[in-house]
């Protein structure tokens, strides 16, 4: 074979060990030679005997030096990608149906490191967030495909000024890279809302066209939220709990309560199906929005209204145990707490403290469905910390669901990073 003009780096046996696991990360630490590199670079790997492993991206800054892509060479990378993101898109196309907003490309889980994709019904949103996926070629790639694949109104590239920093990729603000339109009103669930319009009309939205309309005329009962890409606030619902809205919506019942409410994701699926729904979360923007769905979904809670709380949520919870509320459902959906592993410890017990004062207020027979988005939290880990908490309160705790991320944010077995999202629902006994 001819020498590639490719540039090498060549890794430790530690970063062997890593490669052959099936992680794609190999740690600075673990590359012993890389001759003047540029950044962004696609570069060829071996071992400490020149023996080829695979073709990976390469940082100059992260601390993740090399991401890897294939266990080929690799010589043309936007054309790759593009094939990837065929890949995902096909994908989507098998696990995801009732709803128009769902992840198109969920980074390392769809072998596309450093590339985050959504599609909001006609908006497409998409985040770049490694050196070599910022290439000009590779965005080139990225919306020639999506637009061939899609149709999209409008694709939106959303920027966090921190990861371009972190990456030394110039400065950029978040704007339309292609079409018109950045903002649209999203539309998920009709099953989950009213079971018998389980229609034949609603189906995987996907090819860039509006749902369908039901037999009637009327259009399906799904839930509705406003989206938009380009508004400061990041608007719309959080993808990776549309199956689990879906999933509360079934258990749904009397007056419940959904804490750490953001815009609404939870409490809106709950609404139709319960005498009363409080929201709660600290941010007024978000419950503002929250309102805002609401009277967007107005026909699904039928003249309900959806009382929105801005308050801490540890202090409420506090003293609404105190004053002896009771609650048929609560949902917690509070915010990472452990973003490093050294946070474990302080995050296993906001958790536990959540849950416990969740717990006091449920009424016997009561729902609790609560969840925990950090990855360093384990699912063991969190399942004993809401089984430490019941035994703290005096209950017993059947296990109804134990749920996850929705297939549309895929969990690689050897990449255990993509995993990251807990919801477990229990009952009261
Ligand atoms: N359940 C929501 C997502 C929750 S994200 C959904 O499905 O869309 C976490 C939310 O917690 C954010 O809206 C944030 O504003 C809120 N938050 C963070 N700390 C809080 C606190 N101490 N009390 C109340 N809300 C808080």
């Amino acid at each position: 074979m001819s020498e590639p003009s490719r540039p090498a780096v060549t890794i430790s046996p530690r970063g062997v060990a890593r490669v052959k696991s099936g992680h794609p990360w190999v740690y600075r630490s673990d590359i012993t030679v890389a001759d003047a590199v540029p950044a962004g670079a696609l570069v060829r790997v071996a071992d400490a005997r020149g023996k080829f492993l695979g073709t990976a991206l390469y940082s100059s800054s992260s601390q993740i030096a090399i991401r890897m892509i294939a266990r080929e060479e690799v010589s043309d990378l936007p054309a790759l990608v593009a094939e990837r993101i065929r890949a995902a898109i096909a994908y989507r196309k098998q696990v995801v149906s009732d709803t128009d907003a769902y992840r198109l490309v969920f980074s390392e889980a769809d072998f596309l490191p450093g590339l985050i994709i959504d599609r909001y019904n006609d908006v497409i949103s998409l985040q770049i967030l490694t050196q070599a996926m910022d290439a000009e070629p590779v965005r080139g790639a990225v919306i020639a495909t999506l637009v061939e694949e899609l149709e999209p109104a409008g694709i939106v590239e959303r920027v966090d000024p921190r990861i371009r920093e972190l990456e030394q990729l110039p400065a950029r603000d978040s704007a339309l890279l292609w079409g018109k339109k950045s903002s649209t009103i999203i539309s998920m669930n009709a099953a989950a809302v009213v079971p018998q319009v389980r229609a034949r009309s609603v189906r995987a939205n996907l090819g860039g066209k509006a749902l369908e309309e039901t037999p009637n005329g009327l259009p399906p009962s799904s839930v509705r939220f406003y989206y938009d890409a380009l508004e400061g606030q990041k608007t719309g619902a959080f993808l990776d709990q549309r199956e689990n809205y879906a999933t509360a919506a079934r258990y749904a019942r009397g007056q419940a309560l959904d804490v750490f409410c953001y815009q609404g994701g939870f409490a809106l699926h709950l609404a139709p199906h319960c005498a009363s729904v409080t929201g709660v979360d600290s941010s007024r923007p978000a419950l503002e929005m929250a309102d805002k769905n609401a009277a967007l979904n107005g026909q699904l809670s039928s003249g309900k209204e959806i009382e929105w709380i801005e308050a801490n949520a540890f202090d409420l919870l506090r003293d609404y145990a105190a004053a002896a509320r009771r609650y048929d459902m609560v949902v917690l959906d509070p915010p990472a707490f452990a973003k490093t592993k050294r946070d474990l410890d302080k995050a296993l017990s906001g958790y536990k403290e959540l849950n416990l004062r969740a717990l006091k207020m449920l009424a016997p027979g009561g729902i609790l469905v609560t969840c925990s988005c950090s990855f360093h939290v384990s699912a063991a880990d969190f399942v004993e910390v809401v089984a430490s908490a019941a035994r703290d309160a005096h209950k017993s705790l059947r296990l109804l669901e134990s749920r996850a991320q929705a297939k549309d944010h895929p969990i690689l077995l050897n990449v255990p990073e993509t995993g990251y999202l807990k919801c477990i629902i229990l009952d009261v006994t």
